[in-house]
C-alpha cells in the first residue's frame, strides 16, 4: 500500500514526484507508453525558464526524472487501464493484472495527439502518416510532406520538417490560421512552406510503398482534389487520456478532468490532477510543472489531514 502514487511521468508528474519523495511520502510514480510524454517527441525547448540557450526537450525530462528519482520517488512501468476511486485506498490495476492500493493518487496522464479519423489514415500511421515531427521527420528527406492543422503545433512541425523536406505543404480546413502571431509569422517567411488553406482532408491515398496523397475537398468551390506528398503529419490537437477513469471522476465533455478553480482537487477527495489532463487553456511544459508543484502540495495537506484524523480517531 503507497501513501501516494503518481501516474504519468511528464513535467506535471515528474514535479509532482520531486516534491513529494522530498517531503518523505515516498510516491510510486507509474510510467505509461510514452515515458516523459510529450516533451520527449519535442526537439529544442526555448521557454522552460532557467536554459537561456534552449534545452531538448529529452534532456529536461530526463533531469527531472533523475532529481525525482534522487529524493527516492519509486519508478515503474505500466499501463494503468482500470482504476477503481470509489473509496480509500483506491486501487489501480496495472495491465497483466497487477493491483496497486494508494491511499491518494495523483493524476497526470497527460493528453495524446488526435487522428483525422478519414479513410487511409490508421492503416497507413507507420506508412507515411505521422503524429510525430520529430520522431519521424528524418524518414521524409528529401521528400515531400503535408502538415495538417492551423495551430501552433502545425505551424512548429511544419518549420521543423522543413530541415529534411524539399517541400511542406500546410494544410487546414479554414482560410485563417488558429496559431499566434509569432508561429504563423515564423511559418509565412520559411520558403519551404506552401498553403493550401479552406480544403478539408478527406482521404489518405496510399499505394504499396506507403503514402503518395491526401484527398481534400476545396470548401471555396466544393471540389475534391488530390494533393500529392510522400507523407502526411497531423497536427490538430490533442485528447486527454482519461479512458481508464470513465464513470470514476468528473471530466467535461471532452474528457479533461475537472478541478476545483486555483486548486488541482478533483470530484474525489485524495484525487488530484496536474499538467494537460486537466488543461485545456495553457498546455505548456511551464504550467504543467507548476501545476504538478500544485498537486503534490494539496495531496501533502491531504494526507497530513488523514494521518491526523486516524490519530484522533485512536484516541
Ligand atoms: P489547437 O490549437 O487546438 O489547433 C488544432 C488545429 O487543428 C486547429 O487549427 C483546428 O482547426 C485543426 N483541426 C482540429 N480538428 C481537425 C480536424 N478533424 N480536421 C482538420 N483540422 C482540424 O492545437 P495545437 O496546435 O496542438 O495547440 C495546442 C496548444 O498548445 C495551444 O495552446 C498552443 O498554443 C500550444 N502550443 C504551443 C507551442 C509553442 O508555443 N511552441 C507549440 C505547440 C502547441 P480550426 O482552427 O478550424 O479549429
Amino acid at each position: 500500500m503507497y501513501q501516494s502514487v503518481i501516474i504519468g511521468t511528464g513535467p506535471a508528474g515528474l514535479t509532482a514526484a520531486i516534491y513529494l519523495a522530498r517531503a518523505n511520502l515516498n510516491p510510486l510514480v507509474i510510467e505509461g507508453p510514452e515515458p516523459g510524454g510529450q516533451l520527449t517527441t519535442t526537439t529544442e525547448v526555448e521557454n522552460f525558464p532557467g536554459f537561456p540557450e534552449g534545452i531538448m526537450g529529452p534532456e529536461l525530462m530526463e533531469n527531472m526524472r533523475k532529481q525525482a528519482e534522487k529524493f527516492g520517488a519509486e519508478f515503474r512501468r505500466g499501463w494503468v487501464n482500470q482504476a477503481d476511486l470509489s473509496k480509500r485506498p483506491f486501487k489501480l490495476t496495472i495491465e497483466g493484472g497487477e493491483v496497486i492500493e494508494t491511499q491518494s493518487l495523483i493524476i497526470s496522464t497527460g493528453a495524446s495527439a488526435k487522428l483525422l479519423g478519414i479513410a487511409g489514415e490508421k492503416e497507413n500511421i507507420g506508412r507515411g502518416v505521422s503524429t510525430c515531427a520529430t520522431c519521424d521527420g528524418f524518414f521524409f528527406r528529401g521528400k515531400k510532406i503535408i502538415v495538417v492543422g492551423g495551430g501552433d503545433s502545425a505551424m512548429e512541425e511544419a518549420n521543423f520538417l522543413t530541415r529534411f523536406a524539399t517541400q511542406v505543404r500546410l494544410v487546414h480546413r479554414r482560410d485563417e490560421l488558429r496559431a499566434s502571431k509569432i508561429m504563423q509569422e515564423r511559418a509565412k517567411e520559411n520558403k519551404k512552406i506552401v498553403w493550401s488553406l479552406n480544403r478539408t482532408p478527406v482521404e489518405v491515398i496510399a499505394g504499396e510503398h506507403g503514402v503518395t496523397g491526401l484527398k481534400v475537398t476545396n470548401n471555396e468551390t466544393g471540389a475534391e482534389e488530390i494533393l500529392e506528398t510522400d507523407g502526411i503529419f497531423v497536427a490538430i490537437g490533442h485528447t486527454p487520456n482519461t479512458k481508464f477513469l470513465e464513470g470514476q471522476i468528473t471530466t467535461d465533455e471532452t474528457g479533461y478532468i475537472l478541478v476545483k478553480p486555483g486548486t488541482t482537487m478533483t470530484n474525489i477527495e485524495g484525487v488530484f490532477a496536474c499538467g494537460d489532463v486537466q488543461d485545456l487553456r495553457y498546455r505548456q511544459a511551464i504550467t504543467a510543472a507548476g501545476s504538478g508543484c500544485m498537486a503534490a502540495l494539496d495531496c501533502e495537506k491531504f494526507l497530513e489531514g488523514q494521518a491526523v484524523h486516524d490519530w484522533s480517531k485512536s484516541l
